[in-house]
């Protein structure tokens, strides 16, 4: 049985909650080949997409990105991507479009999805929801607001995009 493995990168500004998130998605299951040398690494999970095995490998930053100093390596193979986003933070917000250009520079055109999170913050929210389904809709992307917090849509993101590299 051929199995399905799927290179997931997930970019945004600093502190937007990548990290937390794939850690929630995927609960602390560390891989063997973790390459702390190239200053990357990934967590996994498989997950069952209309009756196919398919495993998800959740490539991390290790904060290069506070300096947009993300390497190659990082993106390589990438198949799917999510452009993720604070409520609390508006720049964050604007960064969006850049994050989607380094990706499709690097990968090419792969699935992708607008994710904003931290929606539990939504009492002191610097991005509107309306915004963000606005810029979703131009670059013609689904749109998925996420609290890794209080575990809200994580898990639809990533069987989103599963879904997504599998109809292909
Ligand atoms: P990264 O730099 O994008 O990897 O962000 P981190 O995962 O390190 O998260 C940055 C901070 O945001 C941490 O203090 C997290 O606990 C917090 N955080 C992440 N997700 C959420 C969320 O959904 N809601 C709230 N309130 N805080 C969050
Ligand atoms: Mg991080």
């Amino acid at each position: 049985e051929v199995e399905v493995a799927i290179k997931v990168v997930v970019v945004g500004n600093g502190a937007v909650g990548k990290s937390s998130m794939i850690q929630r998605y995927c609960k602390g299951i560390f891989t063997r080949d973790y390459k702390k040398t190239i200053g990357v690494d990934f967590l996994e999970r498989q997950i069952e997409v209309d009756g196919e095995d398919v495993r998800l490998m959740l490539w991390d930053t290790a904060g290069q990105e506070e300096f947009d100093a993300i390497t190659k390596a990082y993106y390589r193979g990438a198949q799917a991507c999510v452009l993720a986003f604070s409520t609390v933070d508006r720049e964050s917000f604007e960064a969006i479009e850049s994050w989607k250009r380094k990706v499709e520079n690097e990968v090419g055109e792969i699935a992708m999805v607008i994710v904003q999170n931290k929606i539990d913050l939504i009492d002191d929210a610097l991005v509107h929801t309306t915004e963000a389904e606005d810029l979703a809709k131009k670059l013609r992307l689904r749109f998925y607001p996420t609290s890794v917090k209080e575990n809200l849509n994580v898990e639809e993101v990533f069987r989103y995009l599963a879904g997504k590299y599998i109809e292909r």
